[in-house]
């Protein structure tokens, strides 16, 4: 008879965020009919209804910005054997940090307008990435990932490998694909403290690059700040360019931002 190998039990969990993430698992759709012979789904709100308590690795998307969400993501560290935040919201809080810079009612005001009185936000704490509360094992980042990040990570896993997570910045990707760096054109980017690993997409595409997958693990703010001198911009522009995805991070690294 021939033995039954375990197949790795995946779980998939979302706190505050967009779900944008998921979606892209979820566009994975071509390589699922091999994936599902290699591991087995057991929980993915966005895909299926039933649900597992019995778990291996956890795909953990979304900032903490709740009390109650403490304790679901600690039981979630204490189920899984590896935590893996999945995106910019979990790996470094992302875009919900933005509501950081405000009190509650301010941003309710912002939010919803005339309506913001009686819009009733309980139990908000500040918005955080997940590893500020639990121990993270691996990281895949990016607002939203990409789908071949997500496949090469559970690869990875898969062969008892550490995936590999790039460690150079944005402009390295700008330069292969043979674009024309923005500055030259008078805007301000984030690829020269940015990981890469998206191949410069929104560079490629005309926009800039606004640092969605976080800084590199020693970003030379320093040098990139002369750079924004030498083309006649502003140290501000500087914090104002981390202001969309570095707030909850980018000071521990640099001393910069919120
Ligand atoms: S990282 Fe971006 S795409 Fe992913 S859940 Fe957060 S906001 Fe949505
Ligand atoms: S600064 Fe931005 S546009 Fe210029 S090379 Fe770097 S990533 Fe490309
Ligand atoms: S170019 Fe910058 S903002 Fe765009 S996907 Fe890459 S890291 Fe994110």
């Amino acid at each position: 008879m021939i033995p039954t190998v375990k197949k790795p039990r995946l779980a998939f969990f979302s706190f505050t965020c967009c779900e944008g993430c998921q979606l892209m698992v979820l566009n994975c759709e071509d390589e699922f009919p091999d994936l599902v012979k290699l591991v087995d789904i057991v929980n993915f709100r966005e895909a299926m209804s039933e649900k597992s308590d019995d778990y291996d690795v956890a795909f953990v998307e979304g900032s903490i910005s709740r009390r109650e969400e403490i304790k679901k993501l600690k039981e979630i560290r204490k189920r899984a054997s590896t935590v893996i935040a999945l995106g910019a919201c979990s790996s470094t809080g992302g875009l919900n940090c933005l509501r950081n810079r405000f009190p509650v009612e301010e941003a309710k005001r912002i939010v919803y307008g005339k309506d913001a009185a009686v819009r009733k936000i309980k139990d908000t704490i500040r918005a955080r990435p997940i590893d500020s509360i639990i121990e993270v094992d691996h990281y895949i980042h990016g607002c939203p990932i990409t789908k071949e990040e997500f496949l090469s990570t559970l690869k990875a896993l898969l062969l008892g490998k550490a995936p590999e997570v790039p460690n150079h910045p944005v402009c390295v990707d700008c330069k292969m694909a043979g674009n024309i760096c923005v500055f030259e054109r008078g805007a301000t980017c984030m690829g020269p403290v940015t990981r890469a690993g998206c191949n410069a997409i929104c560079i490629t595409y005309g926009s800039i690059c606004w640092g969605c997958r976080g800084t590199v693990d020693n970003p030379n703010m320093d040098a990139h700040e002369e750079t924004l001198r030498r083309y006649g911009l502003t140290a501000d522009s500087v914090t104002r360019s981390l202001d969309l995805y570095g707030g909850c991070t980018v000071r521990k690294k640099t001393g910069r931002g919120d």
